[in-house]
This record gives C-alpha cells, structure tokens and sequence, in this order.
C-alpha cells in the first residue's frame, strides 16, 4: 500500500480542496501517514495570497528537495496557488517536484499515479465518478467544507488569485448535490460551500443555474440541517440570491461580503467594481429582507495612496453598518498584479499597523454592543467538538457559543438550544435549556 502524507496551507478553499484528495486517495487504495517521513507519496496543497504564504512554500519545497534526494522514488506532486500557471516554468525552478496539478484537479493526479508500475505505487482501485461518489472513510465532522466554484473573474487590482486559480470554473449542480447527500449519509449536518466568488456559481456551465437553485437543492437533504456559503463579490448578490436566503430554513442568516475600503477612489484603485454608496444600499437592502442577519465584511488598509482622510472613510462605513465580523489586513504587494505594477506601495509598514489597530479596536467595541443583545437568548447552537472541558459549536448566525460538559452526554453534531449567560466580542458562553 502506498501511504501519502498531505501539507495544507492557506484558507478554507484549499482545506476542502485537500479533504477532496484524501478521499480520493483513500477511495483508491492509498494511506494517509501524519509526517513526510513516513510518505511515498506527498502533495503540498499551496496558497499565495500573501507574500509570507509563498515563503513558506518555498521553504518546504527546499525541505523536499533534500528529502527527494534521500529518498527518489517518493513522489512529490504540487497544487494549490502556488501551481496555478505555467507549469513548464515551475517545472524548470523546481525539477525535484514530480507533479504540477491544478487546484481542484485532484483527478490529474489519479490519473498521473495510474500511469505508473503498481510497484510504484499505481492506485489498486477505480476512482469512483463523483456522481456515485461515497466517502469511505469514517469522517467525524460534522462540518464540511465543500469547493463549489474554482477561480475568479473579478481581477481585483490587488489580488493574485485570478492569475493563480484561473478564470470561474463551476462544479456541476448534480455533483454537488450527489456529493453532499453522500457526507450527510456519513454524518455530516452543516456544510460551507465555498468559492473565490461564490455568487457567479453556474454562469458557465450550460444550464447557468443561479446559486439559489443549487441552496433550493440542498435545502430538500434530509438530515442535513445547515448550509452557508461564502464568499461574496458584493455585483453577484442579488435579489434572487437574498430571497433565497430569507427563505430557506436551513440556509444560514449569515452572509461574507467583503466592503474591502469605504473610500470610492481607492474602491476605483482596487478595481472592485461598486461604489461605497451602491455597497451602502446592497446592505440596507439586506437587512431589510432578512431581519436580524449577520454580516461579515474584509477591508484592507494601508492601500497604495490611502490617506488618513480616505481611511477614515473606512473606518466610518464600518462605525456606520456595524458588521458582526470585521477581517482586516495590511496591504501587500503581489508581483504580477496591478496594483503591484502600477502603484508603489506609499503607506509606511507602521501607518498600516496603526490603521489596523483602530480598525480591530472599532470592531471590537461594535461587536460587543452586538453580542450583549444576546445575553439571555437562547440560541441553535450545532455542536461541532469540545475543548477544554466545554461543547463548542456555531448559531445561524456564526457566532461561536461554548457550554459546560456537565452530564458527560456526547453533544457531538446535536442541534442543542443554549441560554446565552456570558457575552464577548468574539464568542459567547451559554449553558444547555433547561426544558
Ligand atoms: S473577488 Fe477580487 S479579491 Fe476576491 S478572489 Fe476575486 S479578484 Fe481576488
């Protein structure tokens, strides 16, 4: 039996991308070990999205090289961001690597390892097709995170994404559907879907179903209790889409909408595509069709020719539409993108520091004021684990809510009711209903 060991970096994408490969190793014949040591077969699940990412890539590649020395007929395959374009170059800078695979292809490398002599580890059983797929390893959680759309159209200024991951890509509906079904037979309750841009879903496929559809769709899974969906290009939600989720009973009232900055000309320098007025709207329209959503949003400060006066304007559409969830980060170049190329990077390291301090100390105030509404509520809580001796586990709404293990019952996966008794900014601690 050939044992594989996997290296994941970098966000929910490209762990669900490396949870499709391990089922589909494991649904051939194959055996995860928990070091590279012990592997015949290693495959780097990559992510560039920030210079820090890549340098840790490069770092482990450099670890590989040794490790392919001591031990050539290991196979060492590469995907993920870091593989997402010219193959023939990646090959050239890094000839110890075996395999280049596209992320999400996890097929090309079946198909790669089929070539070889069983001896050398060829796959011993068919992949099974997707439509039939089954998981067959026994999977514990009860949260899954599934890639529904690959790569991005949107060529923000600032991003590498779309060069890396290439244009959208959507996964068929029926694939989905049938792959879900097949986690929730094995016991999953809640599942993510996930795309760079999540609301362009089905444009390119050849039926071009919406997004909804396929929320409408999974809705009807029996036992399957929550789906959420993340992230949202502010252009791709749209009425159809916010009608589904008021809707939907089990799609989350919970949305990922990045706002990115609150000053227009730095919006226009980040191409985004939308005005902070149009942004402004998009969420007052939101709110007003699904009462009591949460919203999360990302901003990057710290832009090439943000002034204190344009980052003030971020800081006060923030004050102003009170997220529940702000994701904040510094600006940093990317070779190859835009704004790489035609802005320097003018904001000094510390002024960007400060600026995400003040933002981090806004959402901190703002996300208490929201919490303490819930104080003595009683919330849906799914339980996903325990740690340090208390249940954690998510509301709807995606805030994290932690109980006291007080009659050694396993709540694992259970929809449990908890009475919020203690408020943060950045989870809640409750106890089970009393009936
Ligand atoms: S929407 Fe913009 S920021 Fe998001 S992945 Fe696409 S290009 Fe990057």
């Amino acid at each position: 039996m050939l044992d594989y060991y996997i290296w994941t970096i970098g966000c929910q994408m490209n762990k669900a991308e490396s949870r499709e490969i391990v089922d589909c190793l494991d649904s051939v014949g194959y055996r995860e070990v928990a070091s590279f040591g012990e592997a015949d077969l290693v495959v780097l699940n990559t992510c560039v999205v920030r210079q820090s990412a890549e340098n840790k890539i490069l770092g482990m590649l450099g670890l590989m090289q040794g490790y392919k020395r001591d031990y050539p007929e290991a196979v060492l395959a590469v995907t993920g961001c870091f593989a997402g374009s010219d193959f023939a170059d990646l090959k050239k800078r890094f000839p110890h690597v075996d395999l280049f695979f596209k992320p999400g292809d996890y097929r090309e490398l079946i198909s790669w390892l089929k070539e070889r002599p069983v001896s050398a580890g060829a796959p011993k059983n068919e992949l099974p097709c997707h439509l039939c797929r089954s998981v067959d390893k026994t999977d514990s959680s009860f949260r899954r995170y599934v890639s529904v759309i690959q790569g991005c159209n949107q060529f923000c200024s600032y991003c590498i994404i779309p060069y890396r991951r290439g244009r959208e890509r959507s996964r068929p509906l029926e694939e989905i559907v049938c792959e879900i079904v097949s986690l929730v037979e094995h016991g999953t309750r809640e599942v993510i879907l996930l795309g760079q841009n999540i609301g362009a879903y089905g444009h390119d496929l050849p039926e071009r179903p919406h997004l909804a559809e396929l929320l409408e769709r999974l809705s009807g899974i029996e036992n399957l209790f929550r789906i959420r969906f993340l992230t949202n290009h502010p252009k791709d939600v749209d009425g159809r889409l916010i009608e589904a989720v008021a809707s939907l009973d089990k799609v989350c009232k919970h949305l990922e909408m990045p706002a990115q900055a609150g000053d227009d000309i730095i919006l226009k320098s980040m191409k985004r595509g939308y005005t902070v007025k149009q942004y402004r709207e998009l969420v007052r329209v939101i709110r007003k069709r699904v009462p009591g959503i949460s919203l999360s949003t990302d901003v990057i400060v710290g832009f090439p020719g943000e002034s204190d006066e344009q980052f003030g304007c971020t800081l006060a559409l923030l004050e102003e539409l009170k997220f529940d969830v702000v994701h904040v980060a510094g600006y940093s170049p990317r070779h190859g993108t835009v704004a790489d190329s035609k802005y320097d990077d003018d904001v000094p390291k510390e002024i960007k520091k400060k600026r995400l301090n003040m933002v981090e100390a806004l959402q901190a105030e703002v996300a208490a004021a929201i919490n303490s509404q819930l104080m003595g509520k009683t919330m849906k809580v799914l339980v996903e684990g325990k740690k340090k001796e208390k249940w954690y586990g998510r509301t709807g709404t995606d805030k994290l809510v932690f109980f006291p293990d007080n009659d050694s019952v396993d709540y694992c996966g259970r929809m449990m009711n908890i009475e919020i008794t203690r408020t943060s900014p950045w989870a809640l601690q409750g106890a089970v209903e009393s009936d």
